[in-house]
């Protein structure tokens, strides 16, 4: 396996393992999963998956859930996520 495949895998268990620890309430250990897949993905050039930059705050690095610890509401056909740090991202709605 090359390492670029390596590191997409470990990107995706990061990012499965963040949000597992975001359902537990453990938001500090999921913020340290996020950290580590975006050094991971920095490290090796690689852009991050749409799961992971729609479910993370790029101010905070919190693994988002909507209704605990996010809110999402919908204006001009965009989505706007607002975490509860307040920063917010907006993506087109598909
Ligand atoms: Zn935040």
């Amino acid at each position: 396996m090359d390492t670029e495949t390596v590191a997409r895998e470990r990107i995706e268990r990061l990012r499965e393992l963040a949000e597992e620890a975001t359902l537990a309430d453990r938001d500090d250990r999921a913020r340290r999963y996020v950290r580590r897949a975006r050094r991971i993905a920095e490290r090796n050039r690689l852009g991050l998956p749409r799961e992971f930059t729609r479910f993370t705050c790029d101010s905070c690095d919190a693994y988002l859930r909507p209704g605990r610890n996010a809110r999402v509401r919908l204006q001009d056909g965009h989505v706007v996520v607002t975490c509860d740090c307040g920063a917010q991202a907006r993506y087109p709605y598909d």
